[in-house]
């Protein structure tokens, strides 16, 4: 079996890479627009290009016999996308058309999309299930959301399979410490912290303390990537086995963790002190984001493995090679 991994040289394609690899071909189609050679691993074939190319997709699709194609290659930053819709929507949403189109042409059926709790918007109830509405409120939501509804009429018009999954915030690096967060520039909370507490950054800034939670900053739900990557795969075997078709799921640890909590565990994992400021809230952050991740539990088993001290043990490892 053959998976083409679009945006495999980025952060989660590159972990979910590794968790393929052994078990399946890869094919990794990424541009290195925000993805690493670094983080492309050494027994992928892999195809610098355009997923917006239509050649470079023909070329793709008739020289390598692709079985399902995972899909992270996109722009993920709220406030960019807010400056740059046209982008956003450009990349994220015109050139999964252009991905579909052809996988349409080339016969290939089966479709794993990167998704985001950002489809959400400001959620109504603190713990989102699947059924909770989505608003979005940004352009980067949107596209998400846009191409959830996309693949919704696409599969029921030609022959195409896909489940969504709907990341909550993605952390952590892999196990062997080869590959991790790498983003330019970060904007992520906790490749933040660690930089600083690695001396990378005069401080941290916490983004509002008025909010309505314990102790007024921001409370997400923190996901170790490999977890994530896991979900990929074995949202691609139920797709194989017939188990599960067109869902969408839910990828969260189910439990929530303010700002303030996630700077204290970061000290307590590198035992060093941060020197926190605290400013403005950051517009467009919902105050309380918290996943349940049951709907895909039931249909698929999946159960994170790691919690939020592994996350930043992991991350911190990582971060102390850079
Ligand atoms: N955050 C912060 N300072 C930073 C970066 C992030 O206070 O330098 C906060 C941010 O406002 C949010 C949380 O940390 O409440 C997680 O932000 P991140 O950008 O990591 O992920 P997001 O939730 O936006 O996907």
């Amino acid at each position: 079996m053959t998976i083409l991994v679009c945006g495999g040289a980025g952060y989660i394609g590159s972990h979910t890479v590794k968790e393929l690899i052994g078990n399946y071909e890869v094919v990794v189609l990424d541009n290195l627009s925000t993805g690493y050679p670094f983080l492309l691993d050494d027994n992928v074939t892999f195809v610098n290009g355009d997923l917006g190319d239509e050649e470079v997709l023909d070329f793709v699709f008739t020289t390598y016999k692709i079985d399902a194609v995972f899909h992270f290659a996109a722009n993920s930053l709220v406030g960019e996308s807010v400056e740059k819709p046209l982008m956003y929507y450009g990349n994220n949403v015109s050139s999964t058309l252009t991905l579909l189109k052809k996988m349409v042409e080339h016969g290939v059926g089966k479709f794993i999309f990167s998704s985001t709790a950002a489809t959400y918007g400001i959620p109504n109830k603190e713990i989102i299930t699947e059924e909770t509405a989505t608003n979005p409120i940004n352009p980067y939501g949107r596209s998400k959301l846009m191409v959830e509804h996309i693949l919704a009429d696409v599969a029921h018009a030609h022959n195409l399979q896909y489940v969504v999954l709907r990341y909550f915030n993605a952390a952590g690096a892999h196990e062997t410490g080869v590959i991790g967060e790498s983003h330019d520039p970060e904007s992520h909370l906790i490749p933040i912290i660690l930089q600083h507490l690695l001396g990378q950054r005069d401080q941290i800034s916490v983004f509002g303390t008025d909010y309505n939670t314990a102790d007024g900053t921001c409370v997400r739900d923190y996901i170790h990537v490999t977890d994530l990557a896991n979900a990929h795969v074995l949202a691609y075997e139920g797709l194989n086995s017939g188990k599960v078709s067109n869902e969408v799921y839910n990828l969260g640890n189910g439990a929530g963790y303010s700002v303030k909590e996630v700077i204290e565990a970061c000290e307590h994992v590198s035992g060093k002190s941060a020197v926190v400021k605290y400013v403005d809230r950051r517009p467009g952050d919902p105050a309380v984001l918290v996943a349940s991740s049951e709907k895909i539990y039931k249909a698929l088993s999946w159960k994170p493995k790691f919690q939020l001290v592994e996350i930043i043990e992991s991350a911190w490892r990582w971060h102390s090679k850079q």
